[in-house]
């Protein structure tokens, strides 16, 4: 069966066609594709007649109407049925649950109970529990980036306080450089290479993002008790020695749950896309 699957992400949009497989894997600007999507798909021009499309994307997803709320693309919302139901049946599904059962169906894993995390932009997680997809009541499961762990810090993109992406995810990993050290970094990836450089004030924190981390997956690995955590998101892919190497020893002391193996995902930067391609396999 001919299928046309979309990630739409913060800031790329990765398009894949195929049948069974993927024939072609595209990448172009979310923005760039969300103003011109009809021009986009027909530059795939590859010989597949679609008869599914299956879409994620990074941000709430009001499933019934097709319209979602893309959260740093300056647009405010998109219905994403009507543009796109001319090549097939649309399915619209959150980008960390497709990525966990991309991960699930195609990543090698071998386990029933299975999370991906994504650190990026933002920080969300998809779950496998039981060998069963955990979407949520619309389709919005897993805003872990959201979770509590700090009672004061720094003020989170949603309103609150102290929460796990407010410091960690590649947008606001800056911030809390500056309110912990008082330098300024132009972006994530400068912290990074300071850190690599080995300037104290990266040193310090690159300390205190791993310890979030840290009690983050913690919390998750006592509410889902997985056999298995996987990492994603450009700030993991880029980095993965720092963000995700000697993750799982300091989990293991912040839990009560057995600590689970903690790996970079399988499939890189298209573990959604994989996720999508399963849905149209009906795998699930
Ligand atoms: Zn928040």
């Amino acid at each position: 069966m001919g299928f046309l699957c979309i990630d739409i992400g913060g800031t790329n949009t990765l398009l894949g066609l195929g049948n069974g497989e993927f024939k072609v894997v595209r990448k172009v600007s979310s923005k760039k594709f969300l103003e011109s999507i009809d021009s986009i798909i027909e530059e795939l021009n590859q010989d597949v007649e679609i008869e599914k499309v299956a879409v994620a994307v990074a941000g709430p997803i009001d499933r019934e109407k097709g319209v979602f709320y893309p959260p740093n693309i300056g647009i405010e919302k998109i219905n994403l049925i009507e543009p796109l139901e001319q090549y097939g049946e649309v399915s619209i599904i959150n980008d960390c649950t497709s990525a966990v059962l991309g991960e699930y169906c195609y990543g090698d894993h071998n386990c029933e109970n299975l999370i991906y995390v994504t650190i990026s932009s933002g920080i969300g997680a998809g779950v496998v529990l039981d060998g069963r997809l955990v979407e949520g009541a619309d389709g919005n499961f897993g805003e872990v980036g959201h979770m509590k762990i700090k009672e004061k810090g720094l003020r989170c993109g949603c309103g609150a306080e102290g929460h796990w992406e407010s410091f960690c995810s590649g947008n606001n990993l800056p911030e809390m450089a500056e309110q912990l050290t008082g330098s300024s970094f132009s972006d994530a990836r400068a912290v990074f290479d300071k850190y690599r450089e080995g300037e104290p004030d990266a040193e310090k924190t690159i300390r205190e993002m791993k310890q979030i981390n840290a009690q983050g997956f913690a919390n998750l690995v006592n509410l889902y008790n997985p056999d298995k955590i996987v990492v994603g998101g450009a700030v993991a892919l880029n980095h993965p020695d720092i963000v995700v190497g000697g993750l799982e020893e300091e989990v293991d002391v912040k839990t009560v749950n057995s600590s689970p193996e903690i790996e970079v995902c399988g499939l890189g930067d298209r573990s959604v896309l994989h996720g999508l391609r399963a849905i149209c396999n009906d795998e699930v």
